[in-house]
Formats: C-alpha cells, sequence, structure tokens
C-alpha cells in the first residue's frame, strides 16, 4: 500500500493535476510483488486509456525514481488485456535458448483433479511422462473456460522439466495462422515449415478456428504429418469434437482422432467448489495477503457462476480487489457474505445463465456448429436432428415447459415428436455411458 501512495504522490508532480484526478486519483491499490505494483480499476475504458496514454509515460519516471513499474489489472473477467496475469511478476524462467511461451502457472499441480476431467488429466499427464509415445496426437476438447489450456500447458511445463533441451512451442491457431501470413509476405515459407517441423513437442491450442485459414490450411496439414512421421508429439485443444468442427478434411479428422481423444465435462457444484478453493489458496500466497473468505461465500460465488471457471476466477479477482480497497489497512479481512453481494452485484446477474428454452437452444446450436435456424428447422439429417434432439430433451429436464410449448419453441413440432426425441435420448443414456456423463454435465449446468 505504502508504495502506491508513495507513488501516487509522485505521479501527482509528473502529470498535470486534472490528469491526475480524472485518472489516477480513483484507481485502487491491489498488491505489490518483485518491485510491481498492481493497480486495478473496474472501469475497462479507463483503464484502457490509461495503458495508451500515461502508462509508458508514468512508468518511465517510478522506474527511474523508486525502481518500480505500474501494472494495470481489471477486476472483471474477459478483459484479456487486462487479466491478472502473474508470469510477470513471479520468477522468471530460467532462459532456455528456445521460447516455449509457456504460462508458468499452469501445471499439474495447480490443476485440481475431478470426475469431469480425470481422463483427460490421466491422458494429459501421460503424455508429459512419455511424449510421443502413449497419446498421439493428444486431443482434448471441451465448452471454454473448464481447463484445456491449462492441461495442455502443464504438459509442456512437465516435460521441459524432465528434459530441458527438447524444444516445446505452445501457441494458438492464430497466432500460427498469423506468422504464417508474415512469412509469406516475405516470401519465406519454407522457413515458416522448417520452424515447427523442428520443434519435438507442438501444443496447438483452439484449433476449431483453423477453418478460418482458408488455404494456409494445406500448410498445417503438412506440419501435422511430418511431425507425426517424425514421432514428435502433437497435443491439440479445441472447443468442439472433431466431428464438429465444419470443413476439417476428412484425413485430419480421423487422425485426430487416432491418437487420444478426451473431453472435459461442466463441473458440478462441490468440482467448482474444490477448484475455487484452490486459486483462494494460490492467491493468499501471491499477495501474501490474509483475507478469509468464508464458506458461506465460497458456497455463494460457485452456485453462481457455474458454465466457466475463468469467470468464477474473474469474480475472485473483483472480490479481493474489492476487499483490499475496503480493507486497506487492517489485517485478517474476513469478507463476509453481504459485501460479496454488494461486490458481484453486477458480475454475477451478467454471468447468470437463465435457463430459458432460446439458452438452452443457443448454447446446443452454438455446441453442435449450427445456426438456431437449423435447430428449429424441419430437416431431419442426423447432424441437425440429434442436437435438436438433445436440446428439446435438457428443456424438458430443467425448465417446466410443457412440452406441446417446446415443440412450437422448436418450428412448430408437435407434442409427439418432442416425446419421441426424449425417449429416443433417454435410450441412448441408457445404452451409452460416455454420453450419459455428458448430457447429465449439460443438465447440471442449465439446472
Ligand atoms: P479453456 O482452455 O478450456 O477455455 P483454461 O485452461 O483457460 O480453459 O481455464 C480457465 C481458467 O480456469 C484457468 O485459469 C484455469 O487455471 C482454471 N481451471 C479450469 N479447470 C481447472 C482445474 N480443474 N483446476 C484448476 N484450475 C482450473
Ligand atoms: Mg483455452
Amino acid at each position: 500500500m505504502e508504495d502506491f501512495e508513495r507513488i501516487k504522490k509522485f505521479i501527482e508532480t509528473v502529470l498535470d493535476k486534472p490528469t491526475f484526478d480524472k485518472w489516477i486519483s480513483p484507481l485502487s491499490f491491489i498488491a505489490s510483488v518483485n518491485k510491481i505494483v498492481l493497480i486495478g480499476s473496474t472501469d475497462i475504458k479507463k483503464l484502457s486509456w490509461i495503458k495508451q496514454n500515461l502508462l509508458n509515460k508514468i512508468n518511465d519516471n517510478t522506474k527511474k525514481e523508486f525502481g518500480l513499474t505500474l501494472k494495470l489489472v481489471s477486476f472483471n473477467d474477459d478483459d484479456d488485456d487486462f487479466l491478472l496475469d502473474d508470469t510477470d511478476v513471479t520468477k522468471t524462467r530460467t532462459k532456455s535458448s528456445f521460447d516455449s511461451n509457456l504460462q508458468e502457472k499452469y501445471t499439474f499441480e495447480s490443476f485440481v483433479q475431478l470426475d469431469q476431467n480425470r481422463m483427460a488429466y490421466s491422458f494429459a499427464h501421460s503424455v508429459s511422462e512419455f511424449p510421443a509415445k502413449s497419446y498421439n496426437p493428444l486431443y482434448i476438447y471441451s465448452d471454454v473456460g473448464l481447463g484445456k489450456t491449462h492441461l495442455m500447458v502443464a504438459i509442456g511445463n512437465r516435460i521441459l522439466e524432465n528434459n530441458k533441451t527438447l524444444r516445446v512451442l505452445y501457441l494458438t491457431t492464430n497466432d500460427l495462422m498469423k506468422e504464417y501470413v508474415e512469412y509469406t509476405r516475405h516470401n519465406k515459407v519454407s522457413a515458416f515449415t522448417e520452424k515447427y517441423t523442428s520443434v519435438d513437442i507442438l501444443l496447438i491450442d483452439d484449433i476449431q478456428y483453423i477453418t478460418r485459414w482458408g488455404g494456409t490450411r494445406e500448410q498445417f496439414y503438412y506440419i501435422f504429418n511430418k511431425l507425426i512421421q517424425m514421432e514428435k508429439q502433437i497435443v491439440i485443444c479445441s472447443d468442439k469434437h472433431p466431428d464438429n468442427i465444419p470443413d476439417l478434411e476428412h484425413r485430419i479428422k480421423s487422425r485426430f482422432e487416432w491418437g487420444g481423444l478426451v473431453d472435459i465435462l461442466h463441473y458440478d457444484l462441490e468440482g467448482r467448489i474444490a477448484i475455487l478453493k484452490k486459486k483462494i489458496d494460490e492467491r493468499r500466497k501471491f499477495f501474501n495477503n490474509d483475507f478469509q473468505i468464508p464458506e458461506e461465500v465460497i458456497y455463494f460465488l460457485a452456485s453462481s457462476i457455474k458454465d466457466n471457471i475463468r469467470k468464477l476466477e474473474g469474480a475472485l479477482n473483483r472480490l479481493i480487489g474489492f476487499a483490499n480497497l475496503k480493507f486497506s489497512d487492517t489485517k485478517n479481512n474476513i469478507i463476509t457474505l453481504p459485501f460479496a453481494k454488494e461486490a458481484l452485484k453486477p458480475f454475477i446477474s451478467l454471468s447468470k445463465k437463465p435457463s430459458t428454452q432460446k439458452g438452452i437452444q443457443e448454447f446446443i446450436a452454438q455446441k453442435y456448429n449450427l445456426k438456431f435456424s437449423d435447430l428449429i428447422s424441419k430437416s431431419n439429417k442426423h447432424d441437425i436432428a440429434f442436437p435438436r434432439q438433445i436440446a428439446m430433451y435438457i428443456c424438458k429436464k430443467v425448465t417446466k415447459i410443457p412440452l406441446h410449448e417446446i415443440g412450437n419453441n422448436f418450428g412448430g413440432k408437435h407434442h409427439s415428436t418432442v416425446l419421441h426425441s426424449i425417449k429416443k435420448i433417454e435410450k441412448e443414456i441408457e445404452n451409452d455411458y460416455e454420453f450419459a456423463k455428458e448430457i447429465n454435465s449439460l443438465v447440471e449446468l442449465f439446472k
């Protein structure tokens, strides 16, 4: 805290008064670690403006004067530019000649094993111990915010721990695409291919965007095949099953399915609580802080935000940020339930998914790569009819809407059609354990 007060006074002398009063004065101190002072706000526009217009000037001066750097952090989630990212605050990785792009905090130790991710964890762990010898490629898929990237990066970190000489590379599909465009612009496609076929472990995130690539996809297929041929490990993450990525070349699809194909399901309340507790411990250590979050507050958080652990963490960050603001000079602070409810009011009403039929339909359409209009169309093609049956089943399970109305909202289907669909899914659930788990996880999400 002192740091920030000192710095604030100093900044006041660097900027003119109106600028200081308008932009810097309202910011809140969060923590100060390793010469970095974390400063937060809920106002993302304000943070962006400061970042663009003032931050460099301020940091030039504070570095000279105190050896300190200010870092801006948003208390909201989804503000990628300002997410609380501790990589630059914790110790820096021992330098190796090859930049792997791995976030240090994502490790197997910091990942909570639960029924919903047990298989994914076990496959990932096995790949990290026996690269290219167990599942290759390993393909992990799930809805967003359930820990795919975390697991994938954990594989990379563990492999490097075991063997520093291996060339591990993590990047997103979009990064890869941008880089490809850059290389082609300079007529250096062969250098691009060379770079990516010379890695030992390739970790590619968010492969669903590959369909945006157009012609450049070929290049990826080439690299992919070459690496597999040379027995190099590939790990792929996606928010979709390969079958649900449109326009993916059949050959590559079946390759994805060859190695290890695992999913992560939505966590139940107990699971979300376990993860949240782990995150609270991490933050307590990181901030060197004594705040206490009672069980009832943990329960409130975990039962309010169901669909996405990243959002849950965003809420936690916001709560801790607010608590730091409020209790800036006392120790052993308890974050009470009324305080949490107040602090998270806008956050929670926004993230709570109302279980309306429309909400369910939109979610299922997105998940199975359909348009909303497909879902309510007359088409009986399996790719459309099956997700539609799932959506009907979930509507029946989690809402009180009568069958004929469910049917109406699916483009005027008769209630007997709805009933038939529900029976069909029930039967499938009885016969297929994996399918049952997936559907139950969706029901849990919307309940
Ligand atoms: P995805 O790639 O599936 O969208 P991420 O891996 O980015 O999700 O996870 C989002 C956040 O949730 C990360 O901060 C991650 O650490 C956390 N998270 C998700 N699942 C777990 C888990 N089982 N244990 C610990 N943290 C988790
Ligand atoms: Mg991810």
